[in-house]
């Protein structure tokens, strides 16, 4: 893996563990030599993560909407930040450069950008790791969501199965490195019989 790109909140909510979560995963990833792809923004969680990663001499790549420059504060000290026109060349090229997902604790930006890059996976647009790093059970209303989608029968187990979920940064990035993704094709044109 060359890259990662990981989402996480513009506010750095109430629990320190959250911001101690974005600043282990900077670390980890500097001290393997991956990159770190993310919205660009100095605020919030992300501007934690993407601090955490350069004083450990990693490499960061922030990518942001002209919109929000100002509104999210765009860091400039990042390796390379990339002003984008929108949103959609934001995710897209996120998406782009970047071999696996991760979310960590965050909003609803955090959770739009997760649910799309999966819904890809789902879709075989893409065939790379999306997880989700559980900081001290932040994720588990959710992921109980997630398991109620199943049993009502509006997703199939493999596609939740796809959804990688950690408590603790190494042990996220041990999951996605040993992710292959499914042939989702398959079941599509199954589905479509
Ligand atoms: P939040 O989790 O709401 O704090 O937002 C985290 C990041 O997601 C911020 O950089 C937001 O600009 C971004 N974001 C918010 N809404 C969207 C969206 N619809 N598509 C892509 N990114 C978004």
């Amino acid at each position: 893996m060359r890259r990662i790109c990981v989402f996480l909140g513009s506010n750095a909510g109430r629990r320190p563990a959250y911001m101690d979560a974005a600043a282990a995963l900077g670390a980890l990833l500097a001290r393997e030599g991956i990159g770190l792809v993310y919205g660009g923004a100095s605020v919030g969680l992300m501007g934690v993560l993407a601090n955490a990663t350069l004083e450990a001499g990693g490499e960061v790549i922030g990518i942001i909407p002209q919109r929000l420059v100002e509104k999210e504060i765009a860091h400039r000290g990042l390796s390379d930040l990339r002003v984008v026109g929108s949103m959609h060349e934001r995710k897209a090229l996120m998406a782009e450069l970047s071999d696996g997902f991760v979310a960590l604790p965050g909003g609803i930006g955090t959770l739009e950008e997760l649910f799309e890059v999966w819904t890809w996976a789902q879709l075989g647009s893409h065939g790379k790791p999306c997880a989700v790093l559980n900081v001290e059970g932040y994720y588990d209303r959710m992921l109980a969501f997630l398991d109620h989608i199943v049993d009502e029968g509006f997703m199939r187990g493999a596609h939740r199965d796809m959804l990688l979920v950690g408590r603790y940064p190494e042990q996220l990035l041990a999951l996605m490195r040993d992710y292959r993704a499914p042939n989702v094709v398959k079941w599509i044109e199954r589905s479509q019989r």
